[in-house]
């Protein structure tokens, strides 16, 4: 009989990536280990069959809410359905066991995908210059606030201020802080959108950038988009799009002809990847011609028929992320852009604008919306109505697990009280969205007959309220975490 080497055993029991083989016959393995690092013994590991694994994940997987349950309209978060193809493509072998620190002759084919996302993703946002490396939105604010001072530096002077409207999400003036730039708020008008008269009374000389979130959290396009561009640009400040809300753009309007110098994309929102608990996620970075220079090291070019990362970028800020980003989520991007096509971009918009109008129509005799009118693909209900009964935001939101529905986002934006903030999606049908109506109109009459049934929610989730900070801070995620309490 042949030798058994571990060259066999790796071919045989291994369905992930293909590890290089090793020519060490098995029962020689002992020889390379200090005779006293060798077990006597096996480990402990639990003696179960297979369907008591399968039942365990499966009973595990339905204990949360996630998408594939039921609707997440999670405000501002984007919680759409994620086509499984996109998936699977991100885990076809010659993607998925791609090393970083393969030879460029070795990845031009990982390469060529980042390559041609960069190329979808700069049409859809109008601007030349792109990165793919920051992790996530967050990131890319702070890759681009780190950009703007790199930029006002070389000028001579790199400005104290940074302008954020009030309705503006929580990493934007974290970014300003953490950037060492001051925070200049600026307040909404009675309308929803940037108070045009207070823009031009807080921006100066000082101001370094502006940050606007189109659509606002609000879920309203601000109209004004071109004045507030002219302002910014006529004291030298560059104006930033929190992308975050693209999904009501995309192949609609163009960030770029909105005269942003950068923008971003959160591709974990707009452009497919799972997320919620934390991540992995995506961001990429889209900026003007003069902002160029200074885009995080490595740069992706091509040269003839050669794509190559450029290392030698002397104005860079530097590098933001190890290698080249979360490559997955590249990979999962381009499949979904792909597989939609321009004109099937343009209709997710549409969608995701058409079916929250229509659950906002729906919504807003019981639940007062902050604003009157037509909205983008999200809005913002108060529950003040509610919280006068004795039940608050937070309260509905635990009911609507009862009914096997995700919250709305709660408590934000900051500047409208007891907000519920509505984000429905393009993927939902409209039997799901009449679903989800139906669940908080019969949650409002609740609120009428029997306060205290919502305040206790939920009732029927495996378990009833959590300590959220301390879940988040301390989870347990083994059973030896959930042993120890
Ligand atoms: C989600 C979000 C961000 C932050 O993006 P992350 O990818 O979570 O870091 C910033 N602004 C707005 C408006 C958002 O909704």
């Amino acid at each position: 009989m042949p030798e058994l080497t571990l060259r066999d055993l790796s071919v045989q029991g291994h369905r992930g990536p293909r590890l290089a083989p090793l020519d060490i016959p098995a029962e020689g393995v002992e020889r390379l280990l200090p005779r006293e690092r060798v077990r006597t013994e096996g480990p402990a590991l639990p003696e179960i069959s297979e369907p008591q694994v399968v039942r365990h994940f499966v009973n595990l997987s339905v204990l949360n809410h996630h998408i594939d349950r039921a609707i997440y309209p999670l405000g501002s978060c984007t919680m759409k359905y994620n086509p499984k193809l996109n998936d699977e493509v991100a885990q076809l072998q010659g993607l998925a066991a791609a090393h970083p620190l393969q030879p460029e002759e070795l990845s031009q084919g990982a390469m060529a995908v980042i390559w041609e996302l960069h190329g979808w993703l700069r049409a859809i946002m109008g601007m030349p210059a792109i990165t793919t490396h920051p992790a996530a939105g967050a990131q890319c604010e702070l890759t681009a606030i780190l950009m703007a001072r790199a930029y006002h530096g070389e000028r001579g002077n790199p400005r104290e201020e940074v302008i954020v409207p009030d309705s503006a999400h929580g990493t934007n003036p974290s970014t300003v802080n953490q950037v060492g730039y001051r925070v200049v708020t600026v307040p909404s008008g009675a309308d929803g959108c940037v108070d045009i008269a207070a823009l031009r009374r807080a921006v100066s000389e000082k101001t370094a950038a502006l940050m606007l979130t189109n659509p606002n959290t609000l879920g309203i396009f601000e109209r004004d988009v071109g004045e507030i561009a002219r302002i910014a640009h006529g004291v030298g400040a560059l104006l930033y799009l929190d992308g975050a809300n693209l999904n009501a753009m995309v192949g609609l309007a163009s960030p770029g002809a909105m005269e942003f110098d950068f923008a971003h994309i959160n591709l974990h929102k707009t452009f497919s990847t799972p997320h919620g608990g934390g991540g992995p996620g995506g961001g990429v970075l889209c900026v003007r011609e003069a902002l160029e220079p200074f885009l995080p090291a490595p740069v992706l070019e091509r040269a003839g028929d050669l794509y190559r990362w450029n290392h030698d970028r002397p104005r860079s800020v530097g590098r933001v992320h190890s290698y080249y980003g979360n490559f997955g989520i590249l990979v999962r991007a381009l499949c979904y852009l792909k597989s939609l096509g321009a004109s099937g971009l343009a209709e997710v918009s549409r969608e995701a604008i058409l079916n929250a109008n229509y659950l906002k129509a729906r919504l807003r005799d019981a639940y007062e919306p902050s604003h009157p009118g037509y909205c983008m693909h999200e809005f913002v209900l108060s529950a003040s109505r509610q919280k006068s009964r004795g039940v608050r935001a937070l309260d509905l939101g635990k009911r609507l697990l009862d009914f096997g529905m995700h919250a709305p986002t709660t408590y934000f934006p900051l500047i409208v009280e007891e907000a519920l903030m509505i984000e429905p999606t393009e993927t939902e049908t409209k039997a799901s969205l009449d679903a989800f109506a139906d669940a908080l109109l019969a949650i409002d009459r609740e609120t009428v007959e029997d306060p205290a049934l919502v305040r206790n929610a939920p009732t029927r989730t495996p378990v009833r309220r959590l300590d959220e900070a301390r879940a988040a801070r301390n989870p347990a995620v083994t059973w030896r975490d959930l042993e120890a309490g």
